[in-house]
């Protein structure tokens, strides 16, 4: 499915093409946090802060996704159910 990615920080926005699930791969989520805000140091969170959004998704969130081994390997987002 395709979304779009807000923060309203920034103003900035960026569309993914993510599974059904959810689920978002380490290339997608190091590519939407460049879009959303390639601010070095910035505090308002990129993707997993308080300013994204998803577009037609009110209060889902951004989480990171790690492997039995601790390592990163993408992101998930949390609709509110
Ligand atoms: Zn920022």
């Amino acid at each position: 499915m395709l979304i779009t990615i807000q923060n309203n920080f920034h103003g900035s926005s960026t569309k993914l093409n993510i599974k059904v699930d959810g689920k978002v791969s380490l290339s997608q989520e190091r590519r939407a946090k460049k879009a959303i805000c390639g601010v070095g140091g910035c505090q308002c969170g990129g993707i997993y802060g308080p300013h994204a959004e998803v577009e037609g998704m009110p209060g889902a969130y951004f989480a990171e996704r790690f492997d039995r081994s601790g390592r990163k390997v993408g992101a998930s987002i949390i609709p509110v159910t």
